[in-house]
């Protein structure tokens, strides 16, 4: 096929970034905004030599997973790739990416998956699930003061509708109104990329879900917000108002945050509790962002782990220590390893507020610290340091192979592994099924509703010593 060629498909399949894959004449296009069974009339945009991208033009017959999209900017923002997809379709969609990744990549076997395999874990109601926001703050087209996404490769801003973006919380709506309302009144200026001038880059918002704690940080180009005790006031007014700062940043980056922060009002952090723990999250404290799905999927991963009291853990790319200190609960000995020293300091501070005595972290590289641990346990005592149970909750990449060896020399009786990318954890399941462990649990987890991620827990026993 040709640029701007024009064909009839029917969408087969969804690619990594939720956009619609179909075929014309043997010929595989790329469709954004189309949903599996969509029938489309689509121009060619971009055509490679065995693949083309293609725009979505007109929809012929529309699927029965297609569903209006509650958000009328669903389509520009992206945030929400696939909104137009019925949730119960989402959801069998990631159960299914996951099941395709551990049978091909993972080479584990159709009938092992069925007994295996757990049903997928959505949520009853798929919006309004995240406890964290951050608007880039600016001028629409129009030249209004807006807050919302960059539209496209440009500097100029779309609102967000209504300014209530409907994965947030609802109280999002009222306080980017005052922070707008603030900066016209006293002339504030929002930040503008490509001069490096203006104030107000960001806004960012969390909520602590289980205590109704609110936190705003205004990200701003300077060290000083003008007449700062109008917006306080008025913002301290909304119930659950807990923290207000900002972040100073004056680089010209795309990194949102800067480093210091400045109070201006309440605590320098909001709680929150995820089951039994309590976490204090401040602005630059990495957090999970749904934290009803979040206590689900650590809850599947301390059930996996099977503990009784007795047992010494790893929890590998613990990050705040979230899945470390439910564990450390029900276990004799938990060891954090988390390659952010910022993160550790935050997992430290929440063992103490939680009383949580068995816990104990270290920085550095997971690939790193655990094969020296090994080698210098094995130099002192003569003999091989053994865990029960491993953890790990790797990013994207998934485990070096360096932690992989070390992980099965230490033979844990069970290793859970948590995944946001069910493509590398197929394939260190298949490195671990080669190295005497075999898969009793995975469970697909959907904690971002609306988009194309999916996490996975699953759960390998040691069979052969
Ligand atoms: N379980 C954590 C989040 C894990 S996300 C929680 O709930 O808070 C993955 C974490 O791995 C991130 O915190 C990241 O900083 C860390 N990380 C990335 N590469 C690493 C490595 N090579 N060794 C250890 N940690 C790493």
């Amino acid at each position: 096929m040709q640029k701007n060629e024009i064909a009839v498909i029917e969408i087969e399949d969804m690619g990594a970034g939720g956009e619609g894959i179909g075929k014309a004449d043997g010929y595989t296009l790329f469709v954004k905004d189309a949903v599996i069974g969509d029938v489309v009339e689509v121009k060619v945009m971009k055509a490679k030599k065995h693949y083309g991208y293609a725009r979505l033009m007109k929809i012929v017959k529309p699927s029965d997973q297609r569903v209006a999209a509650r958000c009328p900017e669903a389509r520009r923002c992206g945030g929400c790739q696939i909104q137009e997809m019925d949730y119960q379709a989402q959801l069998a969609f990631k159960n299914r990416k996951v099941r395709n990744h551990l049978l091909r990549l993972g080479e584990v076997p159709e009938e092992l998956l069925d007994r295996v395999m757990e049903p997928v874990c959505g949520m009853e109601e798929p919006f309004r699930y995240r406890n964290k926001a951050q608007f880039p703050v600016g001028r629409d087209r129009e030249g209004n003061l807006t807050a919302g996404f960059y539209a496209g490769r440009t500097h100029s801003i779309i609102p967000v509708p209504e300014l209530d973006c409907l994965l947030g919380a609802k109280e999002n709506q009222k306080i980017l109104r005052i922070i707008l309302e603030y900066m016209k009144e006293y002339g504030v200026e929002p930040y503008d990329e490509e001069s490096g001038r203006g104030l107000v880059r960001h806004v960012l918002l969390r909520k602590g879900f289980s205590t109704g704690e609110l936190m705003v940080c205004l990200v701003i180009n300077g060290r000083k917000l003008p007449r700062a005790e109008a917006l306080i006031g008025r913002l301290k007014e909304i119930p659950g108002m807990t923290s207000i700062s900002c972040s100073v940043n004056m680089e010209r980056t795309n990194v949102i945050m800067g480093s210091e922060i400045l109070p201006l009002y309440g605590k320098d952090y909001i709680t929150d509790r995820i089951g039994p723990v309590k976490y204090q999250i401040s602005p630059l404290s990495f957090y999970q962002v749904n934290p009803v799905m979040t206590e689900k999927l650590y809850g599947a991963a301390l059930e996996y782990a099977e503990l009784t009291g007795s047992e010494v853990v790893w929890d590998l790319y613990c990050g705040i220590g979230t899945i470390s200190l439910f564990l450390a609960q029900q276990a004799k000995q938990v060891y954090g390893v988390e390659i952010v020293p910022a993160a550790i300091e935050d997992a430290r501070r929440n063992a103490r507020i939680n009383g949580i005595e068995n816990a104990e972290f270290y920085v550095g590289k997971a690939e790193e610290v655990l094969p020296d641990y090994y080698a210098r346990y094995e130099k002192e005592t003569g003999r091989s340091a053994r865990a029960d149970v491993i953890v790990v909750d790797p990013p994207r990449k998934g485990c070096d192979e360096a932690l992989l060896e070390t992980i099965v020399k230490m033979q844990p009786e069970r290793v859970v592994y948590v995944s946001c990318d069910s493509a590398t954890l197929a394939r260190d399941v298949k490195y671990l099924r080669g190295n005497g462990y075999e898969v009793r649990k995975v469970r697909a987890f959907d904690p971002f509703c609306q988009t194309v991620h999916v996490e996975t827990v699953c759960c390998l026993h040691r069979v052969n010593s």
